[in-house]
């Protein structure tokens, strides 16, 4: 056996019971067998082994209490995954979903994200199975209070900085934020996706959007000669992430066609109609299926994966992990469709990775596509430290670089180690290299 195949069957004996974990872990690995014929001094230090094992990992009692004065427990936790290039950077996810293997899934992920960055941060997640839909802003306030009493004492500025994730928007970080002060009695950048008016970064709202549909334009443009221009899109999710890469898809030319939330996806053949479902997702928080009452002529089918069954150019997945299989890719591929960016963290299974890299899409990974996100995160931090602040187009044209670069170096990567075109593999190599020669360096 291989020492990547037996880091694998050891990580699925250790944790049985973390599927999501598992895929992630098998993922990056696929590509990482030429790095460890180059580099059997890695293998010799046990970089392999360390890198699957979080640096730390802390599960806690979140109690509180709701609007009918009942007392209410959560799960919450933090899992700080490798610290080798930078403090633990990375967000925190509120769905009843979570459990440790999601969180450790997204931590992992994080890593080799934040290493592609180029900025001085290394991989953390956190999150609870606490759902915020539904729960009045009091109910909300009080659980952060409670989430970040216990929080405090494990991160800082220097040491571990969260931020947003599913579930943990500008008012869930403010509520955090507000608790962690007065703990600690100091105002520092150890939350990034803060409001403006405390020390949050212009740009950092729309950066994962943003930043994906700049990936995959140098993208397209570089390995296909294509662009978003005059280009059919569809987006899944009406999340953040969502909204703004429809956003920017549409800027740089293209139609966004459809959108979708956990319940169904709407489809309009003269174009997304952007304020509506703002209006609908971030002011009124409501179900996707209510764009009809402001566009009749629009179509809603039930089921979110319906989505790929629109004929599009360029599929946006920006939903959440494993809404994509397959049979979706199958379609997107029959339909024309010639390349996928993943705004959402593994929306795409490892079936569909491979049927779109066989096809010869244009295939952008999250860790390398939505990137984004974090890196703007690390914007802040920056001038958080500084006690400063850029203008938009100041952040906007650093993030646009940022991507530009992250593209860059995935694509001469993998044609580096054999992988030509396959941005998968580009971006596992040169986001794990760097992290393993600090780890290297540092010894164990
Ligand atoms: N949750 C985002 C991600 O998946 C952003 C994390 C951050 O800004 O720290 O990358």
């Amino acid at each position: 056996m291989s020492i990547l195949a037996q880091v694998i069957s050891d990580v699925k004996k250790r944790d049985p019971h973390e599927p999501e974990f598992h895929q992630a872990v098998e993922e990056v690995f696929e590509s990482l067998e030429p790095v460890a014929k180059l580099h059997p001094e890695w293998v010799d230090a046990g970089i392999f082994n360390r890198i699957v094992e979080p640096e730390r990992q802390i599960i806690f009692r979140v109690p509180w209490v709701d609007d009918k004065g009942k007392v209410q427990v959560n799960r919450g936790m933090r899992v700080q995954f490798n610290s080798a290039i930078g403090p633990y950077k990375g967000g925190l996810r509120f769905h009843p979903s979570v459990y440790p293997g999601i969180i450790k899934f997204l931590g992992f992920e994080q890593i080799f994200k934040n290493s592609l960055t180029g900025l001085p941060m290394g991989g953390g997640k956190g999150g609870s199975d606490f759902d915020p839909k539904g729960k009045s802003d009091g109910e909300v306030m009080r659980f952060c209070q409670s989430f970040m009493l216990e929080l405090a004492r494990h991160i800082g500025a220097d040491t571990d900085v969260p931020a947003g994730d599913i579930g943990v928007g500008k008012r869930e970080i403010g509520y955090l934020f507000g608790m962690y002060k007065k703990i600690k009695n100091e105002f520092t950048g150890v939350l990034t996706g803060k409001g403006l008016p405390y020390g949050g970064s212009l740009v950092r709202t729309q950066a994962t959007g943003y930043g994906l549909c700049y990936f995959m334009e140098e993208a397209m443009n570089t390995l296909k000669n294509k662009s978003f221009k005059d280009s059919t899109v569809v987006v899944s999710g009406s999340g953040n992430v969502a909204i703004y890469a429809a956003e920017k898809a549409s800027q740089l030319g293209g139609k966004v066609v459809a959108m979708s939330d956990s319940k169904g996806c709407i489809y309009d053949s003269e174009g997304i109609d952007l304020e509506t479902i703002k209006i609908i997702k971030e002011v009124e928080k409501k179900r996707i299926q209510e764009y009809l009452k402001y566009r009749p002529k629009a179509v809603y089918t039930e089921g979110s994966s319906e989505i790929w069954n629109i004929k599009c150019d360029i599929a946006l997945p920006c939903a959440t992990q494993n809404e994509l299989d397959e049979n979706a890719a199958k379609t997107l591929v029959k339909n024309g469709c010639f390349a996928v960016g993943e705004g959402a963290n593994m929306p795409c299974n490892p079936k569909a990775v491979h049927l779109f890299l066989k096809k010869g899409l244009v295939f952008a990974p999250g860790k390398a596509s939505n990137a984004g996100g974090v890196a703007t995160s690390g914007l802040e931090m920056s001038q958080n430290s500084m006690r400063y602040s850029w203008t938009f187009e100041e952040v906007d044209s650093k993030l646009k670089e940022i991507m530009k670069e992250i593209f860059r170096n995935t694509n001469e990567t993998a044609k580096k180690y054999g992988f030509e075109n396959n941005l998968v593999a580009g971006a596992n190599i040169a986001g794990f290299v760097k992290v393993a020669s600090a780890m290297y360096s540092q010894g164990l």
